[in-house]
């Protein structure tokens, strides 16, 4: 049945020689264009993140949530004043609040407040509901307590709205919404040492209060536009992609057939977006500064029949299936290794990752009828430099007269007058300007000031570089919690990762309420392991720092070997939490009154 056929997700550790290989000089001639094309997108660039700003200034507007049908009035929550308080506070609202609150629920914590600047939960599914939002995780596996929610996804890839509409029934069946705040956002987490707890204000006045604070506020939360210059001065309606103006283009963007769009950025939600536009709008410019790996999209219905035969614990079953071929791949892998120089693994890895993206290139050839437009399409990195893309329309779209690429080979956009983008001279009048330029990146505590024992400021302590345990506890910071932050595991399915963490943020809590702990803190010593441990498995090869600069790889930036995820292995993340669960003693300290 399709459904039982794995997805088929191009890992880049493979170490396997091929017998029908073309000659080392081939492989090294591509090594050498991708170096070519990194270095020449690293000239034009100022450091790092410096090409992007906020949504804000002459460009706040943007920021306006437009799915929100009213501001909704509430007077302020004053905890501090009236002497109330919340067990478990969530800052944000997304899956990862969801799944902990669940866990939280099933051991019995009654008292569990979200705090969440959108109008509703949902997090990532909350903003982006620009046309043809979907996820390129498998369905079964991306929407989380599927068991829990007694609930089979309509489709082998999910689409937006049904997986905005899980978060929401999840969060009715789990009655967060009871106490949640919503169109609220959290400015500062500070701790009282004297009352051991966390106190919290909002952009709305609130003065909360909590025994425990839980860090939800996701790995791609704020939007970012690319720093243009003139951007401020144009004349047409533009938005994020992030908060998609369907007042504008019309539910199903039928408002659009007189509209010349131009769409700047060509990542992951422009690839699902560019498809919508081609076929509605009455033309579309595509400016492009690095294309984006664009493979198949197997994708179907999922039949009655296989639903009916998943019996209670599916989810759980296939997870568990996941891991262990996760151990089982490590495994070979170490085999397979044990017999060759390191060298020789490196040159077997980046030949075999050449071989998938010229597959990658073919198909671009073979789908593209302009040659100037095939041959500007073709990403020239290693796959995985960059977030992966799946779709079978997004190439075509590129058949149709309407649509216009405008290769800025790596440069970038770098002039928007009033009418619209001006690259190489030419201005390109659109009436609708929409910047798929992305997201800030995994940062604790956006909008956020958090501050802990000490009157300690989690930036401060992180200013030599970033400290935790796990990627969730950071000592100095008592009952605190971070998920989806750096220093965990990096998955391409998020939600394995997060309802690890939830589990053990849920299995944390448990274990202070069970020994009537007032405060669980992590030692010095487990912090300094973990840092020990994310240092040792990271800049094990140079592939960062040889990639095309992106969100992966800091755009290009120098980093410290500390400040990125754990690279270790998701089966080694979820051992090392087992191990640190069976042995709390010797990796936190506690209070008690
Ligand atoms: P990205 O950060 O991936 O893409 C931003 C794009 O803007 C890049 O193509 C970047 O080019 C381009 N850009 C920046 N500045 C300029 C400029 N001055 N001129 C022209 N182009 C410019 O953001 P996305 O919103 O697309 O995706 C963010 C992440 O969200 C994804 O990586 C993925 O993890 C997730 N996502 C997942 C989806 C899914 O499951 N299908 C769908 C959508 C998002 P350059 O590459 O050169 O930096």
């Amino acid at each position: 049945m399709a459904e039982e056929k794995q997805d088929k997700f191009v890992m880049d550790f493979d170490v396997t020689e091929r017998a029908d290989r073309p000659p080392q000089e081939y492989y090294d001639d591509i090594k050498a264009k991708f170096a070519e094309e990194r270095d020449l997108r690293l000239e034009y660039r100022p450091p790092g993140t410096e090409n992007y700003r906020d949504l804000d200034g002459a460009m706040v507007d943007l920021a306006r949530d437009p799915y929100a049908d009213d501001w909704v009035e509430r007077a302020p929550i004053d905890d501090v004043a009236n002497g109330g308080e919340v067990e478990v506070l969530f800052i944000g609202g997304g899956f990862s609040a969801l799944l902990t609150s669940a866990r939280l629920r099933e051991k019995g914590v009654e008292s569990i407040r979200i705090v969440e600047r959108g109008a509703d939960v949902g997090g990532t599914w909350y903003w982006n509901r620009y046309p043809g939002v979907a996820c390129d995780v498998v369905a079964y596996d991306y929407l989380p307590l599927l068991d829990e929610m007694n609930y089979v996804p309509t489709r082998h890839y999910a689409q937006g709205p049904e997986i905005f509409a899980h978060c929401q029934t999840i969060a009715e069946k789990y009655d967060l919404y009871d106490l949640a705040v919503f169109q609220t956002t959290v400015t500062s987490t500070v701790w009282d040492s004297e009352a051991q707890r966390w106190n919290i204000t909002t952009d709305r006045g609130d003065t909360m209060r909590a025994k425990f604070v839980v860090c939800a506020n996701g790995t791609l939360a704020k939007p970012r536009l690319a720093r243009i210059d003139g951007m401020e001065t144009y004349l047409g309606h533009s938005f994020h992609t992030s908060r998609w103006d369907y007042g504008f283009t019309g539910a199903d963007l039928e408002n659009l057939s007189d509209v010349r769009v131009g769409i700047i950025g060509t990542g992951a939600s422009a690839v699902q977006i560019i498809p919508n536009l081609a076929k509605t709008a009455k033309s579309v410019h595509v400016f492009q500064r690095t294309p984006s790996s664009i493979d198949i999209r197997d994708d179907w219905e999922t039949s009655a029949e296989w639903a009916a035969k998943q019996g209670d614990g599916w989810q759980a079953r296939r997870r568990a299936k996941i891991v262990s071929k996760l151990r089982e791949q490590a495994e070979r892998r170490s085999q397979l290794r044990g017999g060759i120089t390191r060298d020789e693994k490196i040159r077997r890895q980046e030949n075999n990752n050449i071989d998938a993206m010229m597959r990658i290139h073919k198909r671009i050839d073979d789908t593209v009828e302009d040659p100037a437009t095939a041959e500007s399409l073709k990403p020239w990195y290693m796959l995985m430099c960059k977030r992966p893309c799946f779709h079978n329309e997004y190439l075509p779209a590129f058949n149709r007269p309407n649509v216009h690429l405008i290769d800025t080979h790596g440069q970038g956009v770098t002039e928007i007058g009033e009418r619209g983008p001006i690259f190489d001279g030419v201005e390109y009048a659109v009436d609708l300007l929409i910047y798929a330029t992305g997201f800030e990146v995994q940062q604790t505590g956006i909008y956020n000031r958090i501050v802990g024992d000490n009157d300690l400021d989690l930036n401060d302590k992180y200013d030599s570089g970033i400290r935790t345990m796990l990627g969730i506890h950071t000592a100095g910071f008592p009952n605190m919690f971070i998920m989806g932050g750096y220093q965990a595991s990096f998955q391409f399915n998020l939600t394995d990762l997060l309802q690890v963490q939830g589990d053990h943020i849920a299995n944390c809590i448990e274990h202070a309420r069970a020994h009537d702990y007032d405060t669980i803190d992590v030692t010095s010593e487990s912090e300094d392991w973990w840092v020990h441990e994310v240092i040792a498995h990271r800049g094990k090869t140079t592939r960062n720092q040889e990639c095309t600069p992106g969100y992966y790889n800091f755009e290009g930036q120098e980093n410290r070997r500390q400040d990125g995820n754990y690279n270790g292995g998701f089966p080694a993340y979820i051992d090392h939490i087992a191990d640190i669960e069976a042995d709390m003693d010797t990796h936190f300290v506690y209070t008690k009154d």
